[in-house]
């Protein structure tokens, strides 16, 4: 695994976050942004409507499906996917930006992304969130009550087939407590930070007797 380097600064790491509907990844990514407010976080745009309460420019960037259509031409999305018939994408600059000034940077995103995102950014750090069981999984999203019943139907039945991709990621984390789960993300969050390949800089500073920080 090779590292893109900025100076003698690492870049900083790209922390995947993605998981079922229902399994709590929105509740540990507000968590884990509370936690470490240095952890940048990328506004995704997507074409679905706002929900009562959403803000555009802080929860999504609300586009039209021809506003992002052009920014898949222009290159402008670093990874896309229709999600619930709906386009959802992470604008490529803002994400590079911080990179390479060395920031960690969040991205709660489907699987279809989060798949391309491995690709063009192998030295991510991708991270998988499932519900105890299928039943509390079911039990969270009516519960949560923002969404329409054959939405929420569509959601459980992709719920099955998105759990078969867990095997993609680095790190599946069972989200019973959601602060627990919180808690084992920024270990290995901070663990990933001394993986020999992001550290390695340090190893070459000492052998060529560079003291420079
Ligand atoms: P929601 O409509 O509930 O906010 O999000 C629906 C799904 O879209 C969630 O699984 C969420 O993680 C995913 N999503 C949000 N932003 C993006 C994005 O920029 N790219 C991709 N691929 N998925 C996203």
């Amino acid at each position: 695994m090779i590292m893109r380097k900025t100076n003698s600064k690492p870049q900083g790491i790209l922390l995947v976050v993605s998981g079922p509907s229902g399994a709590g990844k929105g509740t540990i990514c507000s968590m884990l942004r509370k936690q470490l407010p240095d952890l940048g976080y990328s506004i995704s745009v997507t074409t679905r409507q706002p929900r009562p309460g959403e803000v555009d420019g802080k929860d999504y960037f609300f586009k039209t499906v021809d506003q992002v259509k052009d920014m898949i031409f222009r290159g402008e999305l670093l990874e896309y996917a229709k999600v619930y018939d709906n386009y959802y994408g992470t604008p490529r600059p803002y994400v590079e930006k911080l990179l390479d000034e060395g920031k960690d940077v969040l991205l709660e995103i489907d699987i279809q992304g989060a798949l391309q995102i491995k690709k063009v950014f192998p030295s991510g750090v991708f991270v998988f969130i499932v519900p105890p069981s299928l039943e509390e999984l079911s039990a969270r999203i009516y519960k949560r009550g923002t969404d329409a019943v054959d939405v929420i139907e569509k959601r459980l039945a992709s719920a099955t087939k998105e759990l078969s991709y867990a095997n993609e990621y680095d790190y599946i984390i069972v989200n019973d407590v959601a602060e627990k789960a919180t808690r084992k993300v920024m270990t290995l969050l901070e663990a990933e930070r001394y993986r020999a390949a992001r550290t390695y800089f340090i190893v070459d500073k000492i052998i060529h007797h560079n003291t420079e920080a």
